[in-house]
């Protein structure tokens, strides 16, 4: 039966069940999220339990990642559906700050990553990852947790995140989970239900086509060629291409001609609703 999961709403409630489970010599791990939990934080939530004594989940719909022209007042938001995800899925807290709790007044501090997120989401939408890594330091300060766990599906966010943790030298282990997808391919996102019915089925293209890329790659065609054929299949399908591109796996420098070990990573509309995906050079499987 699923139980009860705890909430803490502040920063004490918070550290009074840390405290508690520090003193029993439990390991911690926290997975950060915006809520509206899919399938996709489930299995990170999974991760998390195989991984330490006890799970602790963030929801919060951070303010400062948004652009003033994003989306953020009409984020998708499910706090009971959430609730009794998260139950189920057997994690141990919630930890739920309202914005003030987060931002109190006067807040003025940010943190900047000054590589790795220029361009790709970067490029699109400024500030957004100062936003990410000032709320990622200030989830990584408040629970001290010994692991953190991050989907590839925000690719470029894990990357600059294990930046972050080696930079001021966070004591964490980083994990990364793989992408969770619906069955035909859509990754899942808390976005897709802003996706209306036609939109819906477009969708997985985005994932088709960057399948397609990665094959390209792997049977020793070049990058500016596939990527052309890529942006005209996305646009064919009635997609708004913010950016399709070939990058190095690590340092994210886009890669040209042939290349064997890359990531294809995308952003593009569909409407208003904005998806990222990204595979694996080679692919898996
Ligand atoms: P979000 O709530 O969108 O900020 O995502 C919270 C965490 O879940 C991030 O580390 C994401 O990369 C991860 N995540 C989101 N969608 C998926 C997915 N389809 N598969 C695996 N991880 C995901």
């Amino acid at each position: 039966m699923a139980k009860t999961i705890a909430t803490a709403r502040t920063l004490a409630e918070l550290r009074g069940h840390l405290a508690k489970w520090r003193k029993a010599g439990e390991t911690v791990a926290l997975v950060p999220t915006m809520g509206a939990l899919h399938d996709g934080h489930l299995s990170l939530i999974e991760l998390a339990r195989r991984s330490a004594d006890r799970v602790v989940v963030s929801i919060f719909v951070n303010p400062t990642q948004f652009g003033p022209r994003e989306d953020f007042r009409t984020y998708p938001r499910d706090e009971a559906g959430d609730v009794d995800k998260l139950g189920k899925a057997g994690a141990d807290l919630i930890f739920m700050p309202d914005v003030v709790e987060m931002y109190p007044a006067g807040f003025s501090t940010t943190v900047k990553i000054c590589d790795l997120t220029n361009d790709l989401c970067g490029a699109a939408r400024p500030n957004h990852f100062d936003g990410v890594a000032t709320v990622v330091t200030k989830l990584l300060i408040q629970c001290d947790p010994d692991y953190a766990v991050f989907g590839e599906k925000d690719y470029q966010q894990l990357l600059a995140v294990r930046r972050l943790v080696r930079d001021l030298d966070i004591p964490v282990e980083i994990l990364s989970a793989p992408i969770m997808r619906e069955p035909d391919g859509l990754a899942f996102s808390s976005r897709n239900v802003k996706l209306t019915p036609a939109q819906r089925k477009s969708a997985p293209v985005l994932y088709q086509t960057l399948s397609e890329i990665a094959r390209d790659l792997e049977s020793g065609k070049g990058c500016d060629a596939t990527l052309v054929k890529a942006r005209f299949k996305l646009e064919a399908a009635g997609f708004r291409v913010d950016y399709v591109s070939v990058r190095h796996p690590e340092t994210l420098k886009t890669l040209e001609g042939p290349v064997r070990q890359a990531r294809v990573l995308a952003a593009a509309y569909l409407g208003q609703t904005r998806l990222i995906d990204n595979v694996p050079v080679p692919l898996k499987d």
